[in-house]
């Protein structure tokens, strides 16, 4: 038995035997129900393809305007670069440098990194970094939100219709077909790509040495890689120890995972307040000036008579931030007292947490589009607020907060059954 035929769930930490599983099939923990790994079609030429596809359509939405608007003879159009520059040039850098991150560099990243792997893949060959970028690809994907943004441009559109004349432009097709497509390339799931690797040609570390199983029989002490769930051997003679595969630290948990969610939680909880009460837009036009909140942005819409859009924008900025940081607050809370408080349904709470975090960013994103699209001098103008500051950085805190916690923590006062590493 080789070594890289174990994996151990990144939610709880019981340890599996890996098995090739059909297209489409999925291997849960027998434990928490976490998915381990998924079943795709491990046809390296269809995989290239896509990905090759997904860049040229990346390079397209980047670069071209995505809407434009007409009012009284004058028109301004924006692509998503020159929509980050105007939000960098009205004092709000730190915003804009967190969308450039979240919706070009990050998505840049996966797509590049898959590519140069798959295009390997398809030659038969490990390529040099295989590990490495592999890891890239994980990370990316937890911060890359193309998905959201595609949304946010929808509702700007909306938005914009009661203001001005839209024309759609081919940056706002492209965004679409990178949506879907970028659907389709996320199945392309590192934990499979390295199992395809491992049986190729190609450099490989000097620390991979073959696993013994003997080791776990006997019950000696194992560690788990957080990132990419190989299994290990404890080392009692170093200091430090890192993944022999994907090169990140190895913790038996994450050290002082409560204490880091808490300190994240509580910033988070602080910025909450300004987020809500400052401005997140400021509206100057022929009529006046006018202060936005994000709650007045969702009466707004309601009362315009787009309610489905205001329950999106309420939901997204108002109810999921709340709810996160009192899932977060829980979940710590139970973990520091080692509660054995229905673990599964925490778990679960933390895939929720995980996977909604991102989708509070759907406002940033709108004001973005808004801010680079009426900038009509003599009839309106719309400049973004320090409550847009306040909420992005309300985002960015409550997704470090859940990614510092270790859901392995859940489980530990449980039971130790099936679970063998120190
Ligand atoms: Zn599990
Ligand atoms: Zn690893």
């Amino acid at each position: 038995m080789h070594r890289y035929d174990l994996i151990s769930c990144h939610d709880c930490g019981v340890l599996h035997q890996r098995r090739p599983l059909r297209p489409r099939e999925k291997a849960r923990c027998v434990r928490c129900r976490s998915i381990l790994y998924r079943g795709i079609h491990s046809d390296a030429n269809r995989m290239a393809a896509i990905t090759l596809g997904a860049v040229f359509v990346f390079l397209i939405a980047q670069f071209f305007p995505i809407v434009e608007l007409e009012v009284n003879g004058y028109s301004s159009s924006a692509t998503l670069l020159g929509a980050i520059r105007v939000l960098w040039s009205e004092g709000m850098q730190l915003v804009a440098a967190v969308v450039f991150l979240f919706t070009m560099v990050l998505p840049a990243v996966e797509l590049g990194a898959l590519l140069y792997v798959t295009l390997s893949l398809r030659e038969g060959r490990r390529p040099p970094g295989f590990d490495h970028l592999l890891r890239a690809v994980g990370l990316a994907r937890r911060w890359g939100m193309t998905e959201v943004l595609m949304i946010g441009i929808l509702i700007t559109i909306v938005k914009m219709t009661s203001l001005a004349q839209v024309l759609v432009q081919p940056g706002l097709f492209a965004f679409g077909a990178l949506t879907l497509m970028l659907a389709v390339v996320v199945s392309f799931d590192p934990k499979i790509l390295w199992n395809i690797g491992e049986h190729l040609p190609g450099p490989r570390r000097a620390a991979q040495q073959p696993f013994r199983y003997a080791a776990l029989a006997k019950g000696a002490p194992l560690l788990a890689c957080h990132s990419c769930g190989l299994v290990e051997s404890l080392k009692r003679t170093v200091r430090h120890q890192y993944c022999a595969r994907c090169g990140a630290r190895l913790h038996r948990r994450h050290p002082d995972s409560v204490g880091r969610t808490w300190a994240f939680l509580l910033a988070a909880a602080i910025l909450y307040i300004p987020a809500n009460l400052l401005p997140v837009m400021y509206t100057h036009s022929l009529f006046g000036q006018e202060d936005d909140t994000i709650i007045s942005g969702v009466v707004y819409f309601w009362t315009s008579g787009s309610p489905a859009l205001a329950a999106i924008i309420f939901v997204a900025s108002i109810v999921v931030p709340v709810l996160k940081l009192a899932a977060l607050a829980l979940l710590a809370w139970t973990a520091q007292r080692r509660s054995r408080w229905r673990p599964l349904q925490r778990t679960l709470l933390y895939r929720i947490v995980e996977f909604v975090g991102r989708w509070s960013m759907l406002d940033i994103f709108v004001i973005t589009l808004t801010v680079a699209l009426v900038r009509f001098q003599s009839l309106a103008v719309i400049t973004a607020g320090p409550g847009a500051l306040a909420f992005c950085a309300v985002v960015v805190l409550t997704m470090i907060a859940s990614m510092q916690f270790d859901p392995r923590l859940i489980w530990d006062p449980v039971d130790t059954h099936g679970e063998k590493h120190v």
